[in-house]
């Protein structure tokens, strides 16, 4: 999303300098891992509803596929940018190697805003990029999944149009699809519940019991909604949450000292997470402004929105008291935060880690479709948090070891595996 003087790819490839530099990277593997190996742009005529022909500016970006399959979502968004999408795809590829599935990077993007489009235009607006890509993704090569406000419905309408295309059924070309369509059960819970596996590990090497910690969280999305149900679930109390007004243009935070409610707030949002701020007030929520989530006396932040939240200016505002930031975002920190988030001491779950459950649920739901052999719930959630919790100790203890930022250990993890894999096909 274009925010006035941040750009997400400068942020990514400052990240991904630091780290070349950690891990002396010859010249050819930085030059292959900087830039995306490929990216299409491309127009998208939607015939709207009011007889009118509108067009679109769709994109993807393929990161790197070294280590399999470029994966990774599609964004429906007003501000998007390609260079937005470009970063995206980069951080696609590093958390598939960081959690070790066998896919590359990449993401997908329309400039649009679904809030202002009917469901046929949003039906055409799907069939539509698909049909500008389709001799380029494909199950065994790019493979699209859900993101900001798109969801399982705009998954099985793309599916459909490239089946259609193909002439076969190819239930692989894309995930997150709804459940007895080819999607996963868990899928939906995945990102934000791995984002509380990572939550969950990192205090208990503080010693420290969910019970007694307190949260706010920004955003009120998929991730986010389902970040709080198993934080909760496990004790914790989530006292603020912050959520975007479509009609105010603005986000707003809502604030309950004794806890938020979060079926009670469910039944108040819309299916792009705007909570109706009214009901929410007479519900007894405070309703502060929207970048109040980042301020409150809590031990956590889960920044589960946007890019850029928590920057140079906004970071000053961090209370003393938080110890962990878990980034159920992409890119919510910037470099310039996270060096003052690293000299206070606090313990920074890094995006690509902590909201990497999503894309390994994806994984899991390209096996079952593989077999056409589909796991219950538990079963497929189990396996999520094994390969959670596994790839966040191993970042974990690198950071020990090499006395590293957490992200920087996820990002020499995430890095080497590429860089190698990228070494072994005589690539770099
Ligand atoms: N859009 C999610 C992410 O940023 C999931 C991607 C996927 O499942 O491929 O990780």
């Amino acid at each position: 999303m274009a925010t006035s003087g941040f750009n997400a790819f400068e942020m990514a490839q400052a990240q991904f300098d630091k780290v070349a530099d950690i891990l002396q990277l010859e010249e050819s593997v930085r030059d292959i891992l900087r830039q995306p190996m490929r990216e299409y742009h491309f127009n998208i005529p939607v015939h709207m509803d009011d007889g009118k022909v509108k067009v679109f500016r769709g994109f993807r970006v393929q990161h790197n596929d070294a280590r399999g399959p470029g994966k990774g979502g599609i964004r429906f968004h007003p501000q998007e940018t390609v260079d937005t999408v470009r970063a995206l795809a980069m951080w696609m590829t590093w958390k598939c190697s960081v959690v070790n599935i066998p896919l590359g990077g990449s993401k997908g993007g329309v400039i649009c805003d679904p809030h202002n489009l009917s469901m046929r235009e949003q039906e055409l607006l799907c069939r539509g990029w698909v049909r500008q890509l389709a001799k380029d993704v494909g199950p065994l090569n790019d493979v699209p999944a859900p993101d900001v406000m798109t969801s399982p419905q705009h998954m099985l309408w793309m599916l459909d149009e490239f089946e259609a295309i193909s002439g076969a059924k190819y239930p692989g070309f894309i995930t997150g699809k709804p459940v007895g369509m080819g999607g996963s059960l868990g899928r939906t819970e995945a990102t934000g519940y791995g984002v509380v596996y990572t939550i969950r590990e990192a205090l208990k090497l503080m010693n420290v019991k969910p019970e007694e910690t307190f949260a706010s969280v920004q955003g009120f999305g998929n991730v986010s909604q389902y970040a709080i149900q198993l934080y909760q679930r496990l004790g914790g109390k989530v006292v603020c949450v912050s959520s975007w007004d479509q009609q105010d243009q603005k986000s707003y935070a809502f604030r309950r000292d004794v806890g938020v409610d979060l079926e009670e707030l469910q039944r108040i949002t819309d299916r792009f997470g705007g909570v109706d701020k009214e009901k929410a007030q007479s519900l007894g929520y405070e309703v502060l402004d929207g970048d109040a989530w980042i301020e409150q006396d809590v031990d956590i932040l889960i920044p589960a929105a946007l890019e850029n939240q928590i920057n140079k200016t906004t970071v000053e505002k961090v209370s003393d008291r938080v110890k962990i930031v878990a980034e159920g975002a992409n890119g919510p920190t910037t470099p310039e935060a996270d060096a003052i988030l690293e000299e206070r001491g606090v313990y920074v779950i890094p995006d690509f880690l902590a909201n990497a459950g999503g894309v390994t649920c994806s994984y899991f739901e390209q096996v079952q479709c593989n077999m056409n052999y589909f796991w219950e719930k538990e079963e497929t959630l189990t396996r999520l948090d094994t390969k959670m919790t596994s790839a966040f100790h191993e970042v974990h203890e690198l950071a020990k070891k090499r006395d590293l930022f957490m992200r920087d250990a996820a990002y020499v993890i995430a890095v080497k595996r590429v860089a190698q894999a990228c070494k072994d096909r005589a690539w770099a």
